[in-house]
C-alpha cells in the first residue's frame, strides 16, 4: 500500500481524499496557494506546503512546484482530484518519470482520451456508438461546412481539448455554421491554447447519462452503474443522481457493456467515467471519457456502497480490484447530489465570493455533505464557485427528493449569495419530480420562471 500521498488540489475534493487516506492509514501532504492558507485541507492533512500565489496558474497548475514539494516531502504518490492538473498528460508523465505514482490512468491513456476527437475514434474502433461526426479534428472551414451538411443540421462544434462545458457552439444552418466555426476555433485557442475543433450531430433534447468505471492494473474492468446528469446549465452539471429515472434495466446493461468496452479500448486503469448522450428512442452515443474522479462520484458511492477514492488508492497501490461485474450491486437506494455554488441566481449566476458569516450544514437521515467551508470562511474569488455538495438518499427517488427539499431549506449560508434558492425551485418542479429532465431542461425552466 502507498505510504504517503500528496493531494494536488484544494477545496472539498482535497478534504475528501485526505479522509480516505486517513481511513487507510496513509500519510497526507496538502499543497496550497497563498489564498488557501487557512483552508481546512491544510489543517487536516499531516503536513502542508505552500506552492505559490492565489492564481491557479501560479500554484495549483504549477506542475514543477508540486513535484518539488512531492520530492521534498518524499511522497510516493500524487492524487490530482478533479480540475487543475487531473487530466494533464504531461503532468502524469512527469510523475511517472520521477517515480511518483500518479493516481489515475497512464499518461498515454490521458493523452488519448484528453483529445476528444481521438477519444471518439478510439472507442468507435471498439464498436461503441459515437455521435455521427468528423473523423478527428477538422481545420478547413469549407471541408467542415461540407461535412456539417452531410451530417445534417443542427450540428455542434466542439474544442478537441475542451472541458467544463466550454468551447462548444451549436449551428442550425450553413450561414450560422461559418460564423460559429470561426468563433469556436478562436474561443478554443484562447481557453485551451489549442484551436482544434471537431464537428458532430447535435442531439436534440438528450439525457446525459454516464457510467462509472473501475479498472485495476491487472486487466480487470467493471462498471458501477450510471449517473444521470441531465440537469445542466450551460452544459455544466447542476444536479446528478443515481440510478437514472430514465433507464430500463435492458438499456442499462447495454450501456454498461459499451462503457466497459470503451474503457478497454483506452487500456484504462483506475477510476474513470464514460459519458453518453441518450436520445428519446433510447439510442445512446459516447461523447467523452473523463480520466479522473468526478465531482458527482458520491451518488455512485451511496448506491453501490463502494468508496471510490479508497478504490483509486488501492488500485494505484497495485491491488487487484477484487470485484466481478456480477458482484456489483446497486443497493436499491436512490441518491441525488446538488452542487452548492457561491453565485447569485438573481444576477445570472454571477460568482459571489466573500466571507461566509454563518454556516450551518444540514444533517439527519439520508443526508451527506461534502464541503470544506465553515462560518468565517472567506470564499476566494480565484477558483471555481462550488463550495460544497449536498447529497441525499433514500429507499426510493421520492424519499431522496423529500430529504433534498428539507436539507436545502435547512442549509444556512449567510454573508454570500448561493444557488440554493435556484436548487430548491428545481427540486420542487414537477418536471424534475417526475424524472423528465433532459439537458435542455434548465434553460426551459429559467425561461418559464420569473
Ligand atoms: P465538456 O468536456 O466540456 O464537459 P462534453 O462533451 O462532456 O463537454 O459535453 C457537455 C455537455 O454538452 C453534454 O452533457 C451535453 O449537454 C452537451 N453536448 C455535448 N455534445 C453534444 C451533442 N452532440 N449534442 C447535444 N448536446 C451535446
Amino acid at each position: 500500500m502507498l505510504k504517503k500521498i500528496l493531494i494536488a488540489n484544494r477545496g472539498e475534493i482535497a478534504l475528501r481524499v485526505i479522509r480516505a487516506c486517513r481511513e487507510l492509514g496513509i500519510e497526507t501532504l496538502a499543497v496550497y496557494s497563498e489564498a488557501d492558507e487557512q483552508s481546512i485541507h491544510c489543517q487536516v492533512a499531516d503536513d502542508a506546503i505552500c506552492i505559490g500565489p492565489a492564481a491557479s496558474s501560479e500554484s495549483y497548475l504549477k506542475a514543477d512546484r508540486i513535484l518539488s514539494a512531492a520530492e521534498l516531502a518524499n511522497v510516493d504518490a500524487i492524487h490530482p482530484g478533479y480540475g487543475f492538473l487531473s487530466e494533464n498528460a504531461d503532468f502524469a508523465e512527469q510523475c511517472e518519470s520521477c517515480n511518483i505514482k500518479f493516481i489515475g490512468p497512464s499518461s498515454n491513456t490521458i493523452r488519448i482520451m484528453g483529445d476528444k476527437a481521438l477519444a471518439r475514434e478510439t472507442v468507435k474502433a471498439a464498436k461503441v456508438p459515437t455521435v455521427p461526426g468528423s473523423a478527428g479534428a477538422i481545420q478547413d472551414d469549407k471541408e467542415a461546412l461540407k461535412l456539417a451538411k452531410e451530417i445534417g443540421f443542427p450540428v455542434i462544434i466542439k474544442a478537441v481539448s475542451g472541458g467544463g462545458g466550454r468551447g462548444m457552439r451549436v449551428a442550425h444552418n450553413a450561414v450560422a455554421f461559418q460564423r460559429e466555426f470561426e468563433s469556436a476555433r478562436n474561443e478554443a485557442e484562447k481557453a485551451f491554447g489549442d484551436a482544434s475543433v471537431y464537428v458532430e450531430k447535435f442531439i436534440q433534447d438528450p439525457r446525459h447519462i454516464e457510467f462509472q468505471i473501475l479498472a485495476d492494473e491487472h486487466g480487470k474492468i467493471v462498471h458501477l452503474g450510471e449517473r444521470d446528469c441531465s440537469v445542466q446549465r450551460r452544459h455544466q452539471k447542476v444536479i446528478e443522481e443515481a440510478p437514472s429515472p430514465f433507464l430500463s434495466s435492458d438499456l442499462r446493461r447495454k450501456m454498461g457493456r459499451a462503457a466497459v468496452k470503451a474503457a478497454e479500448a483506452a487500456n484504462y486503469q483506475n477510476a474513470g467515467t464514460i459519458e453518453f448522450l441518450v436520445d428519446k428512442n433510447g439510442d445512446f452515443y459516447f461523447i467523452e471519457m473523463n480520466t479522473r474522479i468526478q465531482v458527482e462520484h458520491p451518488v455512485t458511492e451511496i448506491v453501490t456502497g463502494i468508496d471510490l477514492i479508497k478504490k483509486q488508492i488501492q488500485i494505484a497501490s497495485g491491488e487487484p480490484l477484487g470485484i466481478e461485474q456480477k458482484q456489483v450491486r446497486i443497493s436499491g437506494k436512490h441518491a441525488i447530489e446538488c452542487r452548492i455554488c457561491a453565485e447569485d441566481p438573481s444576477r445570472n449566476f454571477a460568482p459571489s465570493p466573500g466571507e461566509i458569516k454563518l454556516y450551518f450544514p444540514p444533517g439527519g437521515p439520508g443526508v451527506r455533505v461534502d464541503s470544506h467551508v465553515y462560518s468565517g470562511y472567506p470564499v476566494p474569488p480565484h477558483y471555481d464557485s462550488m463550495i460544497g455538495k449536498l447529497i441525499t438518499y433514500g429507499e426510493t427517488r421520492e424519499e431522496a427528493i423529500v430529504h433534498m427539499n428539507r436539507a436545502l431549506k435547512e442549509y444556512l449560508i449567510r454573508g454570500i449569495n448561493t444557488n440554493i434558492p435556484f436548487l430548491q425551485a428545481i427540486v420542487s418542479d414537477p418536471v424534475f419530480r417526475q424524472g423528465q429532465t433532459t439537458t435542455r431542461y434548465v434553460e426551459e425552466f429559467l425561461a418559464r420562471t420569473p
